[in-house]
């Protein structure tokens, strides 16, 4: 089928169906085909793999992995391309349109009832959104294999990002926790119509079964890693302390000091696993209410 991932075929969709963009939804269009071809080989997408794309646009994405894959499920909010959806991706019969708001949608029961056991999540997302969007399919438990989706550069950057860099933060060490991380490409703003005022890079992340640590309490654990970037400046005691009064400093000492870390050590510098060692051992030493978690 005739690729529509340029800029020629793309003006002419959108002028037949006198299409304007809405900013409000983050609408920016791919019109390079090699960047598509990129986003299909990093999410090594085959025959046997079902799709869920969040946000088709024109179907430009759609159209391409309709091609590589079993099947796709393209859910979209914006209810005027719907129309332009069921024209484009007309010539192919393993595509299924949602028009839904992704952050409402129940992807559990969508999943069931596709009677799958796993699904692989390819998107161009919309950027003002993509943390929730992540986050969301990352802490629900979905049977999801990998999430292999464009989003702010930036973005790519803090979740790929290693303690002791500027872009490590609470995002680098939520997503870690979860996922294993593989930045595929970087994209320049010329790739979409229109052109977005930011960089753009496709980032796989790969679902772990079970998460890179083991602690007590993964809320717990959450709380105490925003405490530590809370004040990134500040020692971690105090940027936990200030910003999460139910631990006290003399606690975080001690736990330090038996973790042989510097008193003065700032939360930047810690890492996933030095984050799990405190959240046990805060728990055991304040006694704090927790349940188990599990990725199951
Ligand atoms: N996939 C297309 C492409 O690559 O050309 C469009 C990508 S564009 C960056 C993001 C798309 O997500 C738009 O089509 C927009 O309408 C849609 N979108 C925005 N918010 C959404 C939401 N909450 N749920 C589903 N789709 C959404």
């Amino acid at each position: 089928m005739k690729r529509i991932a340029n800029i020629s075929e793309t003006k002419a969709i959108i002028e037949k169906y006198g299409f304007s963009f809405q900013k409000r939804f983050g609408q920016n269009f791919l019109i390079d085909s090699n960047i598509i071809d990129k986003i299909i080989q990093g999410a090594s997408l085959t025959k046997e793999d079902v799709v869920l794309e969040i946000g088709p646009g024109i179907g430009s994405l759609t159209q391409a992995m309709a091609e590589s894959a079993k099947k796709v499920i393209a859910v979209e909010i914006d209810k005027k391309l719907i129309p332009v959806l069921e024209d484009t991706l007309s010539g192919y019969d393993n595509i299924r349109i949602i028009n839904e708001d992704i952050l409402k949608l129940d992807i559990k029961k969508l999943i069931s009832e596709e009677g799958v056991n796993r699904i692989k999540v390819v998107a161009n997302l919309p950027y003002y959104i993509t943390t929730p969007i992540i986050m969301n399919l990352l802490e629900k438990r979905l049977p999801i294999t990998s999430i292999t989706v464009m989003i702010q550069k930036e973005v790519a950057e803090r979740m790929d990002a290693v303690p002791g860099t500027k872009a490590y933060g609470a995002l680098s060490l939520a997503t870690s926790y979860y996922a294993q991380t593989e930045l595929v490409t970087m994209v320049k703003p010329d790739c979409f119509i229109p052109r977005p005022n930011v960089g753009s890079a496709v980032i796989k992340l790969t679902r772990r079964t079970t998460p890179s640590v083991s602690v007590i309490d993964e809320a717990i654990l959450f709380k105490i890693i925003k405490g530590g970037f809370a004040q990134r400046r500040k020692t971690l005691i105090n940027s936990l302390t200030n910003s999460q009064p139910q631990f006290n400093k003399s606690q975080v000492i001690q736990v330090l000091e038996t973790l042989d870390l510097d008193v003065r050590i700032r939360g930047e510098a810690l890492n996933l696993n030095q984050y799990a060692q405190i959240t046990n051992k805060l728990i055991k030493l304040a006694d704090l209410d927790t349940k188990k978690p599990s990725l199951k």
